[in-house]
């Protein structure tokens, strides 16, 4: 007898196969202009984020992403922090 809790749903095996799709590819994105997926160095020689390019569209699942979004955090929270420093030191 099968067991209903070891069936996948069929969005869940989409999913899935997505996520590895990305992995085995190792993009991070998609460019409709381009009509390619792009990796991390493709990325930066069609420059499609530099440029801000429109038809870009981000695979936010991936790590790149959610590193970059760390990154602009912590480069935020430090500016403030730097901030605060020099009004203290101005009044
Ligand atoms: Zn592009």
């Amino acid at each position: 007898m099968y067991s209903t809790t070891n069936k996948m749903s069929t969005k869940r095996k989409i999913e899935g196969a997505y996520h590895s799709w990305i992995r085995k590819t190792q993009a991070v994105g998609w460019c409709k202009l381009h009509r390619c997926c792009l990796t991390q160095n493709q990325l930066k020689q069609k420059g499609c984020l530099s440029k801000q390019c429109k038809w870009l569209v981000k695979y936010v699942g991936h790590d790149y992403w959610k590193r970059k979004e760390q990154i602009k955090s912590l480069r935020k929270a430090r500016k403030e922090r730097l901030n605060n420093i020099l009004k203290n030191r101005l009044f």
